[in-house]
């Protein structure tokens, strides 16, 4: 389904040194029928299937979860990122997207969906080998089997090469599996397990492991949320696994586990985005009914701040999706490859995997803040059962612990941008340093441009400016050792993330404008919101990162320079957010939804 012919291939991260033009970006207003025909799918799945159903699989009734995955495979949704030769559906990324987002709506359910679909079925697919995708993918994508994704461990969950469980060579070629992984999806029930073990104690690997060669599982933890979810200890005494339930080769198990995590990291994100589109209908429609003083709730500016400040986030965070899908599908449609080969997928989540960890931390933490604001607007109302706020709040608190914690992705973003800088695949050090001499020179006078958000490309130029004077004094400051100044390094991030956001919004907002799109100058609102506060979150990241870095003298003269970079005056926002709230109260819904 070729989707993404008219946006240009980028190389990952390549937005910060470079402007975009609207054109170039893959936007939601762009879907195709065949991909809304896929999102509605998923979307009248879960409403009619899944939801009326949560009370039980909340009380843990596993056998309606498989027969709920069985019937999500039937409709084509396990299949979304596999080729047809292997029984799958093969479309796009994009369409990988708007099917995670659709089954968020159920985060329990959505989890045990994910930990099949992106954590097994993903692996199987770019893995394997045909004998193995022979024996294990056809019943996995129908359901018939649910697989499970073991990589955690007691002692080592961020740092998941710390392992402990050892697979010991037998004199077959097989070997026997001892350990323990915790906290994994699925555990209670799944009858396939992806399961990362040393093997002799030193070579990391990823093996297929049958439940029935003889794992057992803990009991149910007892969780903040995802009720409806199993997530237990998996405990391996003498599992024996044959020789060719090797995925993957032997020592190379990092390979399957960080690839698999660039991908579902994307997907999470887009669940994320899922789960903030209908929270934000649930605000709008109770801020609507809820009266106090004789009127709706909706009515007062302080409700609407929080509506208009939930589609602001929630705007952004859909936007930089859609782009990086853009851009992974775009990648592997000008990757000459064989439908089946999933290596060109494979290379374009690598490509993108800054872009991947920015949407798992800026969606879960999106998520998180609109979640926590629909519990405000509920009043007491959200902190007791009889409404659903309290449990998506409950349910959505994880997503900024698994795939990878929001730490280590902030870490990721700054540590994968310098590593592509020093390998030659990303020209941030010659920019960093023109920036350097640019800043140094007299200033200059940007032309008068008052065409529609003008003001905001040029904030988002500063922004990147901004981004790249920080990471340059940082890594001039620090070398090799900036590894070790987590802290600059976690500004450096917020930046990043703050700049691919504006920026994806931004560029949709104006895209929306060109093409007179429907509500097209509720999306200029969105973005001139988003942007306005970036530039107060990213001068408050970079004088916090700088003063970390440098002091006397050159700080004085980084400050002066952020303080021209960054001089934008400020708008009202709040007339802005308020029409934006009055949109989600009108339609009841989050505006932007298809
Ligand atoms: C409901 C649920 C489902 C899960 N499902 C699965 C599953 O299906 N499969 C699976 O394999 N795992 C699963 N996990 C495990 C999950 O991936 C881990 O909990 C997660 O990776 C974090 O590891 P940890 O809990 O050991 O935290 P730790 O690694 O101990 O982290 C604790 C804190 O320290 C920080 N930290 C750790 N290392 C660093 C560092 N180097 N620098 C800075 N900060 C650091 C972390 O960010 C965090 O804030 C699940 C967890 C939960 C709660």
């Amino acid at each position: 389904m070729p989707t993404t012919t008219a946006i240009p291939t980028l190389r990952g991260g390549e937005w910060l040194l470079q402007p975009t033009e609207p054109d170039a970006v893959f936007t939601p207003e762009r879907l195709t029928d065949e991909h809304r025909l896929i999102g509605q799918t998923a979307q009248e799945f879960v409403k009619n299937e899944v939801l009326p159903k949560l009370d039980q699989l909340e009380q843990k009734d596993w056998a309606l979860a498989r027969e709920l995955v069985k019937r999500s495979g039937a409709l084509g949704l396990l299949g979304v990122d596999v080729p047809e030769a292997y029984g799958g559906v093969g479309l796009d990324k994009v369409s990988s997207l708007v099917v995670s987002e659709r089954m968020a709506q159920s985060a329990s359910f959505g989890a045990t969906w994910g930990a099949h679909a992106n954590l097994t079925i993903i692996p199987m697919y770019l893995f394997a080998t045909e004998a193995q995708k022979e024996k294990y993918l056809g019943r996995l994508l129908t359901g018939e089997i649910i697989g499970g994704y073991g990589l955690s461990e007691t002692g080592s969950g961020s740092d998941a090469l710390g392992a402990r469980t050892r697979a010991t060579r037998q004199a077959d070629g097989g070997f026997l599996l001892n350990g323990e992984k915790m906290w994994i999806t699925n555990g209670g029930f799944a009858d396939l397990f992806l399961v990362f073990a040393k093997v002799d104690g030193e070579q990391f690997t990823a093996f297929l492991v049958e439940r029935d060669f003889g794992i057992k599982s803990g009991k149910e933890e007892h969780k903040m949320g995802l009720h409806g979810s199993s997530t237990t200890a998996l405990i391996f005494q003498d599992v024996k696994v044959p020789a060719e339930n090797v995925l993957g080769e032997i020592g190379k198990g990092h390979k399957v586990a960080f690839n698999v995590l660039n991908f579902a990291r994307f997907k999470l994100g887009a669940a994320c985005g899922g789960g903030a589109y209908g929270a934000i209908a649930e605000a709008a429609k109770y801020a609507a009914e809820r009266r106090q003083f004789g009127q709706p709730i909706a009515s007062f500016g302080a409700i609407k701040h929080k509506l208009g400040e939930m589609v602001v986030r929630a705007y952004a965070v859909e936007s930089l999706l859609y782009r990086t899908a853009g851009l992974v599908d775009a990648r592997i449609d000008a990757t000459p490859h064989e439908p089946t080969d999933g290596s060109a997928a494979l290379a374009a989540f690598e490509e993108y995997a800054v872009e991947a960890s920015i949407a798992k931390v800026a969606g879960s933490e999106a998520l998180n803040y609109i979640l926590d604001e629909n519990i405000q607007v509920h009043g007491g109302n959200g902190y007791v059962r009889d409404y659903p706020a309290e449990r998506h709040f409950r349910d959505a608190r994880v997503n900024r612990i698994f795939e990878g914690t929001n730490e280590i992705n902030r870490l990721l973003i700054p540590g994968m941008l310098i590593r592509r800088a020093m390998k030659g695949d990303l020209a941030l050090i010659p920019a960093a340093k023109a920036l350097q001499d640019e800043l140094l020179g007299p200033p200059s006078m940007p032309a008068a441009d008052d065409s529609l958000l003008a003001d905001e490309r040029r904030a988002i130029d500063a922004f990147k400016k901004t981004a790249l004077m920080v990471l340059g004094v940082a890594m001039q400051t620090y070398g090799q050792k900036l590894t070790d100044e987590q802290e600059v390094l976690m500004h450096i991030a917020d930046i990043a993330i703050d700049v691919f956001s504006a920026e994806s919004a931004t560029l949709r907002a104006a895209a929306a404008s060109d093409r007179k799109t429907r509500r097209a100058s509720l999306q200029v609102d969105a973005a001139r919101v988003f942007v306005n506060d970036a530039t107060m979150r990213i001068d408050a990241s970079a004088r916090q990162a700088l003063a970390a870095t440098v002091d006397g003298d050159t700080l004085r003269t980084m400050l002066a320079a952020l303080r021209r970079l960054l001089k934008v005056t400020p708008i009202n926002t709040a007339v802005l957010r308020r029409r934006l709230a009055d949109e989600a109260v009108t339609r009841g819904a989050y505006p932007f939804g298809w």
